[in-house]
């Protein structure tokens, strides 16, 4: 296995359309296992080709905790599910309801803000054989499918907030690039005391 390089946004392959996968070769195989490692090493919970730089209709996905008493957390759809999960040339055939949830993107680092979507889904896709595969999601496997299959698409959940939010967080990148590690420890202690200090007194 290898770790990929993860292209961040403004990088404009990112806004391409993948195309579909229509052979299932040890190459796809070996694209779905740098995948997994690659999202793996970047803690992340989902990835698709495309932020790798492959214009596939592919998606790796892994939302389990961490933290194995986590598990009380998952509902009985994500039990079900065997996860990690490969899926190739997905499809929603069936959305119902609204969530949100504060999504971040691997593509988009050190951003994260409040996307709606679709609560409970139904899954068309292929696996790395090219075997059917359909199921329902709901929580945060659900959301997560919704996030990567949008990559495919060239759209980013930055693109699912406000206007004003949206140019503000593209024309911060593009202006200052991504925080560095020492920027982003600052901001979190400036939150943290800032979030002290209106605590009421007592
Ligand atoms: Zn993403």
């Amino acid at each position: 296995m290898a770790k990929l390089e993860v292209l961040t946004y403004p990088n404009p392959i990112l806004r391409e359309v993948s195309e579909p996968v229509k052979e299932f070769t040890p190459a796809i195989k070996k694209l779905a296992e740098d995948m997994l490692e690659t999202m793996y090493d970047s803690n992340g919970i989902g990835l698709a080709a495309v932020q790798v730089g492959e214009l596939k209709r592919m998606l790796v996905l892994d939302t389990r905790p961490k933290d194995p008493e986590g598990d009380e957390d998952l509902s009985e759809l994500e039990r079900k599910i065997k996860q990690p999960l490969v899926l190739i040339n997905p499809e929603i055939v069936k959305g119902e309801g609204k969530t949100t949830y504060e999504e971040g993107c691997l593509s988009v680092p050190s951003f994260f803000e409040t996307v709606e979507r679709f609560d409970v889904i139904e899954v068309k896709a292929q696996d790395v054989n090219g075997k059917e595969i359909r199921f329902k999601a709901d929580g945060l496997l659900a959301i997560c499918i919704q996030h990567e299959m949008d990559h495919l698409e060239g759209t980013l959940f930055i693109d699912h907030i406000s206007f004003t939010k949206s140019n503000k967080i593209k024309n911060t990148i593009k202006k200052s690039g991504y925080p560095t590690k020492e920027e982003l420890a600052e901001k979190k202690r400036l939150a943290a005391r800032d979030a002290r200090s209106k605590e009421p007194a007592r």
